[in-house]
C-alpha cells in the first residue's frame, strides 16, 4: 500500500524539489512535468516527463500515469489544465479555475472585489482605454504598470509617476495599472485546505523585498494576523481550494489590510515553516492533495527565513555554514545571475514558545 501511488507534480523548480521531498518521505512515488531538465525539482522526482508547458496531449499522457496532480508552477497552459480536469478523476489540485484566476492579475483583482475585499485600485490598460491610463496616474500620483498575465517577481513591472510623460508599451499584451500601496508592511497567509473543506492557517510572516522580490519573512512574534487568515479562508473557500495557497497583503500604517495577489501553490513566504513550524508547507500540500489528513501548523520557534539570491548567495552561504542556528536549503542551481533564487536560509531565533 505505501508506495503504490504516483504524485505528479507540474513544473520543475524548487517548489516542486521540497514537494517531491515530501511526497516521498509520505510514501508516494513522484512524477515530474518539466520543460528543463535537470531541473531543482527532477534531482528529487522518481522520474520525469520532459515537455513544454503548451503541450496538452503531452501533459494529458503525463496525468494518465498520476494517481494525484498538482502544480509547482502557475504560468501553465490553462487549456492543457482543463484537459485533465476533463478526464473525471477529480485529481487536479488545486482545480483549474483556481490557477486561471491566479494567473491574470485582472481577473485576480476582479475575484478579490467580488468578495468584498480591497486590493489595490486598478485599470485594465489595453488598445481602447489606454487614454484612461492618464487620469488614472493624475488621480493616483504613482502607479505600477504590469502585465496582466503570467507577472511574478516583479517582472514585467514599472513605476510611473504623474510628473512624468506618459509611458509607451506594447498594448498589443494587457496590462494592468495599479495605485501605489503607501503600506506600513507586507504579510502573507499561508493556508492549507483538504478535500472536505477544512483549513488551517500557519502563522502569518512579515516579508520584505528587494527590487520586487521577495528578501525576508519573519516570525517574530507567536500572534497571527487574524483578519489575513479569515480573509483567506473565504478565498480558499470559494475557490473550492484543495491544497496550499498563499495570500500577499499590504497593512497600511491605520491598519487596513489590503490584499496583493495570491500564488496557488506553496510560497516562498512559507520556507520558513520547514524549521520554525511542526509540520512545513510542502508536507501539508502533499498531505490535502493526496487526500492524507493534513495538520494543524504551530509555531515551534521563533525565526526568520532569507532568500539566497544572486549574487548575495555564496556570501550569505559562506557568513552561515557554520552557525548552529542556520538551516541552509539550496535547490541545485549552478548558475547565478541577478536576483535569482538560489536557495534559502532559516534563521532560528533563541525564543522559545510553547
Ligand atoms: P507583485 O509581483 O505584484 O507581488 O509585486 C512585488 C512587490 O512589489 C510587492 O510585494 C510589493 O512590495 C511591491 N508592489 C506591488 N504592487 C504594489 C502596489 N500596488 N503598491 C505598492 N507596492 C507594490
Amino acid at each position: 500500500m505505501l508506495y503504490s501511488k504516483t504524485c505528479g507534480i507540474i513544473g520543475g523548480g524548487q517548489l516542486g524539489r521540497m514537494m517531491a521531498y515530501k511526497a516521498s518521505l509520505l510514501g508516494f512515488k513522484t512524477l515530474c512535468y518539466t520543460d528543463f531538465f535537470p531541473s531543482p525539482a527532477t534531482v528529487f522526482c522518481d522520474d520525469y516527463v520532459e515537455g513544454s508547458y503548451n503541450d496538452t496531449q503531452k501533459i494529458i499522457e503525463f496525468s494518465k500515469k498520476c494517481d494525484f496532480i498538482t502544480i509547482e508552477f502557475e504560468n501553465i497552459n490553462i487549456e492543457s489544465l482543463k484537459a485533465i480536469e476533463n478526464l473525471n478523476l477529480n485529481n487536479l489540485r488545486p482545480n483549474a479555475n483556481a490557477i486561471s484566476i491566479a494567473q491574470n492579475r485582472l481577473k485576480e483583482k476582479e475575484f478579490i472585489v467580488s468578495l468584498g475585499f480591497e486590493t489595490a485600485p486598478f485599470l485594465k490598460i489595453n488598445h481602447q482605454n489606454y487614454a484612461e491610463l492618464e487620469s488614472f496616474i493624475a488621480k493616483h500620483k504613482r502607479v505600477i504598470i504590469k502585465t496582466s498575465q503570467f507577472g511574478y517577481d516583479g517582472k514585467g513591472q514599472f513605476i510611473v509617476n504623474h510628473t512624468e510623460k506618459m509611458p509607451q508599451f506594447n498594448l498589443d499584451t494587457e496590462y494592468i495599472a495599479e495605485g501605489f500601496v503607501d503600506f506600513d508592511y507586507e504579510l502573507s497567509c499561508i493556508l492549507v485546505r483538504d478535500s472536505m473543506g477544512k483549513s488551517y492557517a500557519f502563522p502569518t510572516p512579515i516579508n520584505s523585498h528587494k527590487n520586487g522580490i521577495l528578501h525576508t519573512s519573519t516570525l517574530n512574534n507567536p500572534s497571527s494576523n487574524a483578519e489575513a487568515i479569515h480573509i483567506s479562508q473565504q478565498i480558499a473557500n470559494k475557490l473550492n481550494y484543495i491544497g496550499v495557497m498563499a495570500i500577499e497583503f499590504f497593512i497600511t500604517s491605520s491598519g487596513k489590510i489590503i490584499i496583493n495577489e495570491f500564488a496557488p501553490r506553496p510560497h516562498n513566504s512559507g520556507h520558513f515553516s520547514q524549521d520554525l513550524c511542526n509540520v512545513c508547507q510542502f508536507e501539508n500540500h502533499i498531505r490535502a492533495v493526496c487526500d492524507l489528513p493534513i495538520i494543524e501548523p504551530r509555531l515551534l520557534r521563533t525565526g526568520q527565513m532569507i532568500n539566497l539570491l544572486g549574487q548575495e548567495a555564496p556570501v550569505l552561504y559562506n557568513k552561515h555554514i557554520n552557525n548552529p542556528n542556520a538551516k541552509i536549503h539550496l535547490y541545485s542551481k549552478d548558475k547565478i545571475s541577478q536576483g535569482r533564487k538560489l536557495g534559502h536560509i532559516n534563521l532560528i531565533g533563541d525564543i522559545e514558545i510553547n
